[in-house]
């Protein structure tokens, strides 16, 4: 074991009225993966902010290398060797690789400009990524490649602590793979990783210490090999539990929605189903096979540029007409995968976010019902339990799953009852995660057709009664679930064909 870097005793932290972080220890040694779990709001992200710079404790001592650690902002951590790597992006899309890396860096650290870019260089080299061109254009790269970007500006800046949060709930497998490959070097070159991450798996595999976060307290830590993943959740959820995905018994209907040879202008290329009342379709496949634009394109967020769409009464949607406008009013809606910049609007309050697509529900004559508006919106955050001051607070100030929550009840409160959802469990803990399936099986008991997007196969086995799998942009046939396995998902995902009947 590496000898003690970081030291934290005792910290709390205030919001207001929310006590995010009641009483905190931690020990990070050198050359160590900390893995750092608990359940959405349990105050993961406060408490790296904190090292991070960007919060003040209200209490507690931080010690860094046996000396006091107190950081004013992120600029003064970094320079204590702290980097930080967010969980929703923190970079600035117009500008340039090079321009972000040295984005909040001093300058001083630098020799030359030629200097500078050899050293940025030799980050993205370390990262499996030399291709990657420091002029190009950040908001041009995938989501991935944008987050390699953020950690080549820690390791520019000579981070000793680097903090991940959340880092793959975005990545592919394969980026994942190359971000694992990463930390090992990391590691061996001495510096310490927190890593915060929902993917218990992943965090058994990279990470050989863990602490838990429950309400704001750390409630277990210790070495990785000596637990079992159960028992970490049990932990993270103080209970214990029983199914991971419980099922709300619930029927399918006639069809709400029938999709043929549907196809945009990259994916989807060709995508046929039908959806009934009371289904939920899972929409398996690797991230960029064209799922979230099958989706986005049937919402009209997206152009079509072919195929036919009928509704329940065997009513055409014209598709190359089709706009999120049209596509609300004839019962569609759509939960986005990036909630941080489609699904919610994070400087409005709660109680906006929630009533924004169907103020017309709430008004007359133009005049909004304000109490009514409120009521509304404090029913959705208690029938969802979620975690806020109240329904005033901005959206931006709630941590990721209850972002996420706040999204569905802008979703559950417009009602519509053709609900397409995007990775509606990324990036949230498991206790939000088994809410959160749990909803989606009561709107199937209530008669609503769903088409759930996952890239978690336990959960989608778990929660859908049919599913599909897409490859470059082609949707396989849809099957009940239980004809799907694991092995067979990840084939047509990986290869675009099914097993055929002798090798099953
Ligand atoms: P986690 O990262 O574990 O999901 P967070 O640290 O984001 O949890 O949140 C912990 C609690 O503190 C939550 O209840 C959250 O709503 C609250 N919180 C976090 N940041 C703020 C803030 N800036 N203002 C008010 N409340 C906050
Ligand atoms: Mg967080």
């Amino acid at each position: 074991m590496g000898e003690i870097f970081f030291e934290i005793k005792g910290v709390r932290k205030r919001f207001g009225a929310v006590e995010a972080l009641r009483n905190v220890d931690l020990t990070v040694r050198r050359g160590e993966v900390h893995a750092l779990v608990g359940e959405n709001g349990a105050g993961k992200s406060t408490l790296m902010k904190i090292l991070s710079g960007a919060y003040q404790p209200d209490a507690g001592v931080i010690t860094a290398a046996g000396q006091p650690y107190r950081v004013a902002s992120p600029t003064e951590a970094r320079a204590h060797g702290v980097a930080m790597i967010y969980q929703e992006l923190n970079l600035a899309p117009h500008l340039t690789v090079a321009e972000n890396i040295t984005l909040g860096i001093e300058q001083t650290r630098f020799g030359f400009v030629r200097e500078q870019r050899d050293r940025m260089r030799a980050a993205l080299e370390m990262l499996g990524h030399a291709e990657l061109s420091l002029d190009a254009r950040v908001g041009e790269l995938n989501i991935g490649t944008q987050q390699l970007v953020e950690i080549a500006r820690a390791l520019v800046s000579d981070a000793r602590l680097v903090i991940m949060d959340e880092p793959t709930s975005s990545l592919s497998a394969s980026d994942t793979e190359a971000l694992f490959r990463v930390v090992a070097r990391l590691t061996e070159a001495g510096v310490a990783v927190i890593y915060i991450s929902h993917f218990l798996e992943e965090v058994k595999r990279i990470a050989q210490s863990y602490t838990v976060l429950r309400d704001g307290e750390s409630v277990a830590t210790g070495r990785l090999a000596a637990v079992s993943l159960r028992e970490i959740i049990e932990k993270m959820v103080g209970r214990k539990l029983t199914e991971m995905f419980p099922r709300t018994p619930h029927t399918m209907g006639a069809p709400l929605l029938r999709v043929q040879h549907l196809r945009g202008h990259g994916s989807p290329r060709d995508v046929s189903f039908d959806l009934r009342r009371g289904e939920i379709l899972g929409l398996a496949g690797l991230v960029g096979s064209g799922r979230s634009e099958t989706v986005r394109a049937l919402f009209g967020l997206e152009p079509a540029r072919d195929g036919a769409v009928f509704l329940a009464d065997g009513k055409p949607l014209r598709v190359r007409a089709l706009r999120p406008r049209l596509a609300l009013g004839a019962g569609l809606d759509l939960l986005c995968e990036n909630r941080k910049d489609e699904g919610l609007a994070t400087l409005l309050p709660i109680r906006a976010n929630i009533t924004l697509s169907s103020l017309s529900q709430l008004s007359t004559g133009g005049f909004l019902h304000g109490k009514q508006e409120c009521r509304v919106a404090e029913d959705a955050c208690r029938r969802l339990s979620v975690r806020c001051r109240d329904v005033e607070q901005e959206a931006v100030a709630l941590s990721g799953g209850n972002q996420q929550k706040v999204a569905l009840a802008r979703i559950l409160h417009h009602d519509s009852d053709i609900l397409f959802l995007d990775e509606p469990t990324r990036g949230i803990d498991v206790g939000s995660k088994a809410e959160i399936c749990q909803l989606i099986g009561r709107l199937a008991q209530q008669g609503k057709a769903i088409i759930m997007v996952s890239s978690y196969l336990p959960e989608l086995l778990g929660v859908c009664d049919t599913l599909a799998v897409m490859h470059r942009g082609t949707l396989s046939s849809v099957l009940p679930v239980a004809e799907w396995t694991e092995e067979s998902i990840l084939l047509y995902a990986t290869a675009g064909r099914m097993p055929n009947a002798d090798e099953a």
